[in-house]
């Protein structure tokens, strides 16, 4: 954290957001949930240290809908400058699988494992878990399988405006994620329906995992974003709104 903090004042950011991963669908080796306590202490000790940058909490809500009662520990701890909901796993065969495991998983229907990922975003945005912001919406597209056609948002796009309009209709922020500076999650057709669709905001996370990620690919995002109809705010930490 320390490390980013020092990268986001090389970069000259003026703030910047910790969204730590709240996950409690385990499936990655040595994975596991926030330590809410101590990344609070951890933001502490970075503030004292980066008096010059803004440093803003937050969570990152793994499958929200599924764990209630975590979730609602998690945000017991105090308040959190931003909260995310994403969905990274389905429900498969009685276990979970993350949409990073798609590709490798031996005989799975690719397409209709990407379908029930939105039906599962779907169910999250729906379930009145309390997150702003709707997470790397089109995530799956990050890990395609090699040799299946790629992905395009008009074959999911009843799903995903279905999506779009639930989280207009919740007050929900939508996300535009960098991946570190490769792909745009979502991209500019989700983003034109978000706006068609009555989407009031806009934010940006570069979901960087390494200091040397911290604020990838901001400046192409800012174009896509601008051009479909979202403006910049005055304040730097501000949501983009249309
Ligand atoms: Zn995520």
């Amino acid at each position: 954290m320390e490390r980013s903090c020092e990268r986001a004042l090389e970069l000259g950011l003026p703030a910047i957001a910790f969204t730590e991963h709240a996950d409690w669908a385990l499936v990655h080796n040595g994975q596991h949930s926030v330590d809410i306590d101590g990344y609070l202490d951890a933001v502490e000790r970075c503030r004292a240290r980066f008096k010059n940058l803004r440093i803003q909490t937050g969570v990152e809500l793994g499958e929200p809908h599924w764990y209630p009662r975590e979730t609602a520990e998690v945000l017991s701890a105090g308040p959190l400058d931003r909260v995310h909901g994403s969905i990274h796993c389905i429900r498969l065969d009685g276990g979970m699988l993350d949409a990073s495991q798609f590709r490798s998983r031996e005989g799975l229907d690719f397409p209709a494992a990407v379908r029930e990922y939105f039906r599962e975003t779907l169910a999250m945005v729906e379930s009145g878990q309390p997150f702003e912001t709707l997470a790397h919406l089109d995530y799956p597209k990050r890990y395609w399988r090699e040799g299946l056609a790629p992905y395009r948002e008009a074959d999911y796009k009843e799903q995903i405006r279905a999506i779009l309009s639930a989280a207009a209709r919740t007050g929900r922020v939508l996300e535009v994620n960098t991946t570190r500076g490769s792909t745009l999650c979502p991209d500019i057709e989700v983003v034109r329906w978000w706006r068609e669709l009555g989407g009031q905001a806009i934010s940006f996370g570069s979901d960087a995992h390494q200091p040397d990620r911290v604020g990838a690919g901001f400046e192409v995002a800012a174009q896509m974003v601008e051009s479909a109809g979202f403006k910049p705010a005055k304040d730097p930490t501000a949501l983009w709104r249309r």
